[in-house]
């Protein structure tokens, strides 16, 4: 008898923005196997992004399908009482009675909602459509706010527009990677791992990796500068100064394509060496040769995330990073370009979908009164409708707590009550909300304590619709078994709560391909134009890159690689902008009262607040508890032993850690992983440590950097 062949289905990892395409292997397994059993995961060879590589967290996602999902609504009058199971009907009139009491008594400025780069793009466009749209509030943020939003606003700043320009083909073809605020290979190992193919087999090719640990990015470098905290921007000037100095600039492309030279070159004239590397605490001769490496090098390409991102000054890094390209016409072309690194699966849409409270759909702007008159034509609602206030963003979304003027919070797809800054104030502000609703695929998670709904979404195995990754590359997402318990798909639960609102022309759709055909005719014309892309031109051809637009129905791949290969930018003047800005350092400095720096970051194995990877085996034996990294030097002041548990403190609050003594870190400076909230480990928050002041165009937190004291617990 003929065997049926293995059931394969395609999909996208749902953890990080490198984007590795999966294929899903249903096995033999009777019906009612353990998922992990039932579905193999493996690379799938034919995406573009991956070719077939996946890392530790790919590879074993099929065990934390099933684990702890939450499968029913719930419902409780107070948060200290019990949850009881609801059924959806009540629960969304429930949520409904809310809004529009919320709408009558406070405004639409009283509602909130915080979603995540967790969102594929449907789920991103139908929440801006209530909430911008139909709600008249901009109240939409998402935790992409704590991720890359500095990124955006420094593309924006500079090229007029969102979007990185790169892609991965220029990790191949590159002569220096130069990177800066991101620990690669570990955070995004598969786009590491394919440059470091390149960087193996050439070795006149470098890598320069700027960070203040000796990661495992920085361990094969050509030159790591091991900077303190806070003083990339006088590195980036003081490299900026060495290249004028040393007439490696191309002045034909800087009067052609760019503004603002002028003042930068002001600005700059004070980085000299000796200056900029006595605030970088490196080498001088370390410095000269980074500057080299950029003079030197036909294709520069820089790379940077969140080290570059959470800061004070996170839009000023990113445009003080382009400001070395514009320099040396590094963009446009392969091999080169400023490349931020997302952090979140679909962080990319959700931009492209305005997921984010200064934002709307298809790279538009709350403040620009001719999109926001665009949408309201679009979505045929009456002018003015679209509020003209920037919305709270995620920070001001807690200080709105405080300030009771948050009337209903709903939390989708990510978990603020151990990813926020300054935790305590954070889960004090969440107490005070009247009424929190929070949507998420697992119970319990930290942020369920402080809801008053739960409701259960689907997650990637279970729902079909695109996500856009790091180099703007969008995959559709099929999928592979029905949802489990009465889990609905987040943007289907949106588009019915807007129907029951009185939307029900708005909230037509039966699919998701539904949904995104309406959303790709938002973006027509705009500079992230996927009109050319569908979900059955996605199943039948695969993963498509934009810009995509229709006449281009092919997604001819070749051409839309790169952005800004005719150099013409999305400024009124078609020039990009250099950005002049001094270095200001950390937002808290060390003192005698706080003696340290403490950075946090992401480890190889887990991800975020280990919703999923704490429920994998294999990751929980990889990191099996949290802990601090310190200075031999600086554990011996302290009579710190290896594995001594460690109190740290900060102005704001107290973790205690196990200490691991490494020559990895500065003196002078500390690390903590931030996987560890506190259904993890107990007293092992990362965030109760930092603070929430935040970029002043961006709105990113400062979260890789305070000021600490420690001592033996
Ligand atoms: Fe998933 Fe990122 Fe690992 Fe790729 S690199 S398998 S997208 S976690």
């Amino acid at each position: 008898p003929s065997i049926d062949p293995p059931k394969i289905t395609k999909t996208l990892c749902p953890y990080c923005g490198v984007g590795c395409g999966l294929e899903i292997v249903e096995t033999v397994a009777p019906p009612h196997a353990n998922f992990a059993d039932r579905f193999k995961v493996r690379g799938d060879r034919a995406h573009p992004s991956s070719q077939g590589m996946v890392c530790v967290k790919g590879a074993t996602i099929a065990e934390s399908i099933q684990k702890d999902r939450l499968l029913h609504p719930m419902m409780r009058d107070r948060l200290d009482a019990e949850f009881r199971q609801v059924s959806w009907n009540e629960a969304l009139e429930a949520i409904v009675d809310r809004i529009q009491q919320v709408l009558t008594t406070k405004g639409a400025d009283a509602l909130c909602m915080y979603g995540s780069g967790q969102f594929q793009t449907e789920d991103y466009y139908i929440a801006q459509k209530l909430f911008k749209g139909c709600l008249g509030t901009n109240n939409f943020d998402a935790n992409s706010r704590l991720c890359m939003s500095s990124a955006v606003s420094g593309y924006v700043k500079s090229f007029g527009a969102d979007g990185p320009p790169c892609c991965y083909e220029d990790l191949d073809m590159t002569d220096c990677l130069f990177a800066i605020g991101t620990n690669t290979a570990e955070c995004h190992p598969i786009i590491f791992n394919r440059f470091r193919r390149h960087h193996k087999k050439n070795p006149q090719v470098k890598l320069v990796v700027v960070d203040p640990r000796r990661t495992q990015t920085a361990e094969v470098a050509d030159l790591h500068l091991a900077i303190q905290p806070g003083t990339d921007i006088d590195l980036l000037n003081g490299i900026a100064h060495l290249l004028v100095l040393w007439g490696k600039c191309d002045r034909d492309f800087i009067e052609n394509h760019t503004t603002g030279f002028a003042e930068f070159s002001d600005i700059i004239q004070i980085y000299e060496p000796e200056f900029v590397a006595r605030r970088c605490g490196i080498n001088i001769d370390d410095l000269y040769l980074a500057a080299k490496y950029w003079a030197d090098s036909p294709r520069v390409l820089s790379i940077w995330s969140m080290g570059v991102n959470q800061s004070t000054q996170g839009t000023a890094k990113v445009q003080c990073i382009i400001n070395l390209h514009l320099l040396t016409a590094q963009i446009g072309k392969a091999g080169s370009g400023p490349f931020s690194l997302t952090g979140q699966p679909n962080a990319m849409g959700g931009r492209e979908a305005g997921g984010l409270a200064n934002l709307l759909p298809g790279y538009r702007f709350v403040a620009n009164p001719e999109h926001r008159s665009e949408l309201e034509k679009f979505w045929g609602l009456p002018s003015g409708q679209i509020s003209d206030r920037i919305g709270r963003t995620a920070w001001d979304m807690i200080c709105g707590l405080e300030a009771d003027e948050v009337g209903l919070l709903w939390i989708a797809a990510t978990n603020p009550a151990v990813s926020f800054p300054d935790l305590e104030r954070t889960k004090k502000a969440l107490r005070r909300s009247p009424f929190t609703i929070y949507q998420d695929v697992y119970d319990p998670i930290e942020t369920s304590n402080y809801a008053h709904i739960l409701l259960p979404a689907t997650q990637w195995s279970e729902k079909t619709g695109t996500m856009t990754n790091s180099e703007r590359c969008v995959t559709l997402c099929q999928a592979f078994h029905p949802p489990l318990g009465e889990a609905r798909d987040d943007w289907a639960i949106f588009a019915e709560v807007g129907r029951r609102l009185g939307f029900a022309d708005k909230f037509d759709f039966q699919t998701s391909a539904e949904v995104h055909s309406e959303f790709v005719q938002i973006t027509r014309d705009r500079p992230c134009d996927m009109t050319g892309i569908s979900h059955a031109k996605l199943a039948d051809m695969g993963a498509i890159q934009w810009q995509a637009p229709e006449q281009n129905p092919e997604g001819d791949r070749l051409h839309n690689k790169r952005l800004y290969g005719d150099l013409q930018f999305h400024t009124p003047d078609r020039k990009a902008r250099f950005g002049a800005y001094h270095a200001q350092g950390v937002f808290e400095a060390a003192d005698e009262q706080f003696p340290f720096i403490l950075t946090t970051g992401r480890l190889y194995g887990h991800w975020h607040t280990q919703t999923r990877t704490g429920r994998i085996d294999k990751i929980r034996q990889m990191h099996p508890h949290p802990f601090i990294e310190i200075h031999p030097q600086d554990a011996e002041k302290f009579n710190i032993n290896a594995g001594d548990l460690v109190e740290v403190r900060s102005r704001r609050g107290a973790s205690k850690f196990p200490a691991m003594l490494t020559e990895r870190i500065s003196r002078g400076v500390l690390f903590v992983p931030m996987h560890w909230g506190a259904l993890w480990a107990e007293n092992a928050e990362a965030n109760a440590l930092t603070h929430a002041e935040a970029d002043p165009d961006s709105k990113q937190p400062e979260l890789k950097a305070c000021a600490v004291a420690i001592s033996l617990a």
